[in-house]
């Protein structure tokens, strides 16, 4: 939080200068990028909505329409919402992203259980966004000065941000991701045990949740590293294990894996040979970083081992003058 007021009080100083001057759009960017690795370890929507929706609708003065540059956001995630969103007053921007909405994601797995919480935490781009340009299709490529997207659109740019963090594979209508929700519920009430394959932020996260709003259900959660939460200290894995532990009905298997591949249940076999019966299960492993529609691009010498692409100090693209990457697809070190 403290990242984020900083950054802004940088960032609202920046924007007194004309947005012709290229350290406005640094420091715009530099603001979403430490809005996105501010951990929120116990999801508050209140705060949330406080802390970065406040930041984003500061007031701050516009640039006459003549003289605004052109930049295209692609992705509509955490970072490329708040981007977007902070620029167009000061440019001519268009996002791209293959949904029509923003969500929210640390509300995820409270939706599960709660769909109405969806109402709140799915926010079409149309309402957010007021001047911005939205071309709801995926990124194929980029061409010279020019993003090109899946329906067949080119969309050219003076500046550019990356912000495709994770691949996605969901609906595209907050409508439909709303429906999603509740078909997740249901399968969580018809059910007496539910499987979660992933002991991650967000397989750890949708059992809590399962476990504070339907303590009678069995919930085994499998997980194939040898402590949960392996991204944090061991600390918080032993402490998230021994709440895990302390419920009468959650079982944690760890160094164990289920194969992904055909899925079905009601039987599940783990590679160690455990057996489980479970009437539902949810896979919950992470998603791959989403670089894969720049692949056929100048810019895929750009992508590193993991599928991150390769910043400066300022998030701007090695070698580019006028693209950047922010959020997940960065390959900053936190
Ligand atoms: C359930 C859950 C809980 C989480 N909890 C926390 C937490 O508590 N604390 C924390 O710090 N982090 C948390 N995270 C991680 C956090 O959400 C990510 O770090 C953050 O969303 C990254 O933001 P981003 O903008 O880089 O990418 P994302 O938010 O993943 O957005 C990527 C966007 O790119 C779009 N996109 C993908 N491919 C294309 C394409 N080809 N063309 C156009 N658009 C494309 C997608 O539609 C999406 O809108 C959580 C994640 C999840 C899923």
């Amino acid at each position: 939080m403290l990242a984020c007021s900083k950054n802004y009080l940088l960032h609202d100083k920046y924007l007194s200068l004309s947005f012709s001057s290229e350290s406005c759009l640094l420091s715009l960017v530099d603001c979403a990028k430490s809005c996105i690795y501010m951990k929120f370890p116990n999801f508050s929507f209140s705060l949330f909505v406080s802390s970065v929706l406040s930041f984003l609708f500061g007031s701050r003065e516009e640039v006459p329409m003549a003289e605004r540059k052109r930049v295209v956001v692609v992705g509509g995630g955490v970072g490329g919402s708040l981007v977007a969103k902070n620029l167009e007053s000061h440019a001519d921007v268009t996002l791209i992203d293959p949904k029509e909405y923003y969500e929210v994601p640390y509300a995820q797995m409270r939706c599960i259980v709660e769909p109405s919480m969806a109402e709140r935490s799915v926010l079409k781009h149309s309402e957010y966004l007021k001047t911005a340009h939205i071309v709801q299709s995926a990124a194929e490529s980029v061409s010279g000065s020019e993003v090109v997207t899946e329906s067949g659109e080119r969309v050219p740019f003076d500046f550019l941000v990356i912000t495709t963090g994770t691949t996605y594979s969901g609906p595209s209508t907050k409508a439909e991701r709303v429906k999603l929700y509740e078909a997740d519920k249901e399968k969580i009430v018809a059910a007496d045990h539910v499987l979660v394959i992933g002991g991650g932020p967000v397989g750890v996260e949708l059992v809590g949740e399962i476990v504070v709003d339907f303590p009678d259900k069995k919930v085994t959660l499998v997980h194939s590293g040898k402590r949960l939460l392996e991204f944090l200290g061991t600390k918080v894995s032993d402490k998230t294990l021994k709440w895990l532990q302390s419920k009468k009905n959650v079982e944690v298997i760890l160094n164990d894996r289920i194969a992904l591949e055909g899925l079905t249940g009601p039987e599940y076999v783990t590679k160690n040979g455990t057996h489980i019966k479970a009437d539902a299960h949810f896979v919950c492993i992470g998603k791959r970083v989403g670089s894969s529609w720049l692949q056929s691009s100048d810019l895929s010498q750009l992508i590193d081992e993991e599928g991150r692409l390769k910043v400066d100090a300022n998030m701007r693209l090695e070698g580019q003058s006028n693209i950047f990457a922010v959020g997940d697809i960065a390959n900053t070190k936190v």
